[in-house]
């Protein structure tokens, strides 16, 4: 079981583009992965991540800050000397080589002998659901079951941490669904910490005990997917968490479309955004609103039926939001229609600096 600390970790490249100047890839990164974790650094293209886990891996070495596996430091450890094993997007395996061989391939470099190698192998094997597939070599498997070879291959040294940068990508949204659950089941069953790395928030969300959304170089937030959710702390980590996105107005314009929420920001500086998930506002049934002032009317722009939900987008003195739209009622494009929220359900952030505002 490995605990790993980064304190004030940098990186900087020189850029590949002279003119422009060093490129700050990872900003003084600080956090404890606690042992046995399954941890995600997500974010946007270009924001640091792979960086972040070339680093733990020791496929970079750090420009500044200290990197400690348990207590001890490693900043300047080959990666080798950190037992890591790393699962790629593209799974490189060797083609020449069948499956059999390509997952034992870290056992024989290492001099294990061949019948402690077929035990191991068949054992992996059969917890990735690789056993008929053994005999074959790379070309003659789907993408998904390549990944799993890779996945096998990674995890049969029994490595001390476990490294992935989008492993998903390359695979088809089902797939990636599937394999999502697979990684989830075997880290339960292995309890290796493990650190993992991509762009999609929901992958984060469903896989991660905690997770690091990066903007830039830096680390935004860092928690458990429910917090990042239900408490950003920037208008960045509201819009980056949570499909569909969060909605956000300018102040003045949210206190138009929901009169109530006017008193609620009443005690806030003027320039401010108002957030709200879309899941947190419904339209209300058109027979019903003469009864009703919950809000202004907005037009509904454009009906997203997705199967499980309905999400009209609605337009309000030129800005856009999400509502959820009740499935037994028969709206249609182009018509103007209320909405109802709680204003409780709020959030607000400077709109200067994208900070949390928690005044109201
Ligand atoms: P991510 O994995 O989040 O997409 P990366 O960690 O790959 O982001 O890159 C972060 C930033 O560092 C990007 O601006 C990228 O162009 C830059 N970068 C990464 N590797 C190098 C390198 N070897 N040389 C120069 N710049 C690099
Ligand atoms: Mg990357």
């Amino acid at each position: 079981m490995t605990k790993i600390e980064l304190s004030n970790v940098s990186k900087t490249f020189a850029s590949r583009d002279r003119s422009a100047g060093s490129v700050h890839a990872a900003r003084a990164l600080s956090v404890t992965i606690e042992s046995g974790e399954f941890f995600t650094f997500v974010g946007p293209s270009g924001c640091g991540k792979s960086t972040a886990l070339n680093l733990i891996a020791g496929l970079e070495t750090a420009s500044d800050g200290e990197i400690r596996f348990n207590g001890s430091d490693v900043t300047k450890s080959a990666p080798k000397e950190r037992d890591v094993a790393m699962v790629f997007q593209s799974y490189a395996l060797y083609p020449h080589l069948s499956v059999f061989k390509n997952i034992a391939f870290p056992l024989e470099l290492r001099g294990v002998e061949k019948q402690q190698r077929e035990k191991a192998v068949d054992e992996i094997a059969a917890t990735l659901g690789l056993r008929t597939l053994l005999k074959r070599k790379p070309k003659e498997l789907s993408g998904g079951q390549r990944q799993r070879v890779a996945l096998a291959r990674a995890l049969i040294r029994r490595p001390k941490v476990f490294l992935m940068d989008e492993p998903l990508s390359n695979l088809d949204a089902r797939l990636r669904l599937e394999m999502r659950s697979e990684i989830r089941r075997i880290f339960l069953e292995e309890k290796i910490t493990t650190i993992y790395v991509t762009h999609d928030q929901e992958e984060a969300m469903v896989l991660s005990d905690r997770l690091a959304v990066m903007r830039d170089g830096s680390i935004e937030q860092c928690g458990t997917p429910l917090e990042t959710y239900n408490d950003p702390q920037s208008q960045f980590v509201a819009e980056f968490i949570g499909s569909p996105p969060v909605n956000i107005l300018p102040g003045e314009s949210a206190a138009k479309l929901f009169p109530k929420l006017a008193a609620r920001m009443s005690s806030l500086s003027s320039n401010i955004n108002a957030a709200i998930r879309p899941t947190k506002v419904s339209v209300i049934d058109p027979s019903e609103s003469k009864v009703c002032d919950d809000s202004a009317y907005a037009n509904l722009r454009l009906l997203e039926m997705t199967g499980e939900a309905c999400w009209g987008h609605l337009e309000f003195e030129d800005q856009l939001l999400r509502a959820r739209i009740p499935a037994e009622l028969s709206i249609r494009e182009g018509a103007s229609v209320r909405l109802k929220c709680d204003p409780a359900d709020f959030m607000f952030f400077s709109s200067e600096t994208g900070a949390r505002n928690r005044a109201a």
